[in-house]
């Protein structure tokens, strides 16, 4: 095998109690679906042919230097703490340290049993496997944190659902996955030891300026405040945010029944499997604050004086919510064009929002139609739009950079609307990869508008989307 991926490996140095060792189990016959060149190159991945990259990304060969693993951790899931989840599907080759000088973990997801797999088959079939390759890339592109997609390979076995459908391994880059859940998992064992250890490598590892838990509390929610304004600004929903699916590291991670909003309205769900709505578009903020609650819960353990701890962690924890506030109207503004900052901004950005829910208009193209003076067309009421609009022009001229640059910046064009998504995965279940290269061409560069104008197109009424689901 020619085939080299130059390992580093710290996470399985880690104690017994981090992991379990196994091999991802072989499948019955690999062959490379996608394969994500640049960011090779940018992992020192050097590799001769495609077989050999199905061989090893769909986990029939472990490549020398891998020291493969399944993770553990906990989390809450919709609110409930399940005490033990850890990677019931997923494989951790190994990390590297890419050219720019930054750890990656190289994980293959899909790969088989572990011992966290709970009741579950350790797979995952093409439609969760292309759409997670698709919309992580996309978001990438978008200039948001988020885990990488490298390769994806199907199986040639079968994978059991509500039907039986065709298997797929994706191999996910990740700055680490540490989560929320991995603290957890050591704070409700009261396995202080290794909870100290985690700490300790979490920080040498993302945030080695923190001296002591506060810090690393406050890196984290200032990471992930950052995040969450950056996904409400493009329309995001993650659909899954439980304590497990949330990133140490701040990046985006676990795109289960994660989807674009097309017609905007704050409540939107499309996760199946969120009855309540705890994971709606408008709901994002408050719940990574209760995200960030549980970090700190789990950190008490590591202070010597826990009544101070919990004083200064519920301060942090508390002052999150204006953080997030300031993020979000930060990317807002720009997104109606103002690089400066004025008292009515906020109820500026939000009366739009409100006529766009009213109007049920396009969150994306109304957002890039400001920009060349075409949102108009995207209301039924006019008149409520251009009493806006005057509102907004004359805010405008207090602006001294051109507001049509900035709306251009922070308004994509194109995005990987769900219903786009879907019919991908139906063409590539037909062995027809064509709609994958064109989203993928064009969601490289979505601030400019697309070779394919129907991509930026909202579903008609046959084409939308009801629900997403897990794929689990
Ligand atoms: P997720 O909803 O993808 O974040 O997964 C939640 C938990 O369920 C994690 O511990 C996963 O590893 C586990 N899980 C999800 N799908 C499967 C599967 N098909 N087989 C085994 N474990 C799974
Ligand atoms: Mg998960």
């Amino acid at each position: 095998m020619t085939l080299s991926i130059p390992f580093d490996n710290s996470y399985a140095r880690l104690p017994a109690q981090f992991h379990a060792r196994l091999a991802p189990e072989p499948v019955r016959a690999p062959h490379l679906l996608a394969f994500n060149r640049p960011l090779a190159q940018e992992l020192g991945i050097a590799w001769d042919d495609a077989e050999e990259l199905a061989r090893v990304f769909g986990g029939n060969a472990v490549p020398e230097g891998a020291d493969p693993l399944a993770q553990l951790y906990a989390g809450h899931q919709f609110g409930q703490y399940n005490p033990q989840l850890g990677d019931g599907r997923a494989i951790l080759l190994g990390e590297v340290v890419d050219r720019a000088g930054r750890r990656r973990d190289i994980q293959l997801k899909g790969s088989g049993r572990t011992p966290y797999s709970r009741m579950g088959d350790g797979r995952a079939w093409f439609g969760p496997v292309l759409r997670e390759y698709v919309v992580s890339e996309a978001m990438h592109a978008l200039g948001i944190p988020t885990t990488r997609a490298l390769a994806a390979v199907s199986t040639g076995e079968p994978v059991l659902r509500e039907q039986v459908l065709p298997g797929a391994v994706l191999t996910r880059v990740a700055a680490s996955h540490i989560r929320v859940g991995t603290f957890q998992v050591f704070a409700a064992r009261r396995d202080i030891a290794s909870l100290r250890r985690l700490f300790d490598y979490t920080v040498a590892r993302h945030y080695p300026e923190a001296a002591d838990p506060q810090a690393l509390l406050d890196a984290v929610i200032a990471a992930q405040a950052r995040l969450v304004a950056q996904w409400m600004s493009v329309g995001f929903i993650h659909g899954v945010m439980n304590t497990d699916n949330c990133a140490l590291s701040g990046e985006t991670i676990d795109y289960g029944p994660c989807a674009f909003v097309d017609d905007y309205h704050p409540d939107t769900v499309f996760s199946s499997i969120d009855r309540m709505g705890r994971y709606a578009y408008a709901n994002q903020p408050r719940i990574i604050v209760w995200n960030m609650a549980q970090l700190a819960t789990a950190l008490v353990p590591l202070m010597p004086d826990e009544e101070a701890a919990i004083e200064g962690f519920t301060r942090s924890v508390h002052a999150m919510p204006a953080r997030i506030e300031a993020e979000w109207l930060a990317r807002f503004r720009a997104k109606i064009g103002l690089s400066t900052e004025a008292e009515g901004d906020l109820d500026l950005v939000s009366g739009l929002l409100d006529l766009m829910a009213r109007d049920g208009a396009d969150f994306t193209n109304t957002f890039r139609a400001l920009a060349t003076g075409d949102a108009r067309d995207q209301f039924t009421d006019r008149a409520e739009f251009d009493a806006w609009a005057a509102r907004w022009q004359a805010r405008l001229e207090a602006e001294e950079e051109d507001p049509e640059a900035v709306m251009r910046a922070a308004n994509p064009a194109v995005i990987p609307r769900n219903h786009r998504i879907e019919e991908m995965i139906d063409a590539a279940l037909g062995g027809d990869m064509a709609p994958f290269e064109a989203l993928m061409q064009a969601l490289s560069r979505p601030y400019e508008a697309p070779e394919d104008p129907a991509l930026t197109r909202p579903p008609k009424a046959s084409e939308r989307v009801q629900a997403t689901f897990c794929g689990t």
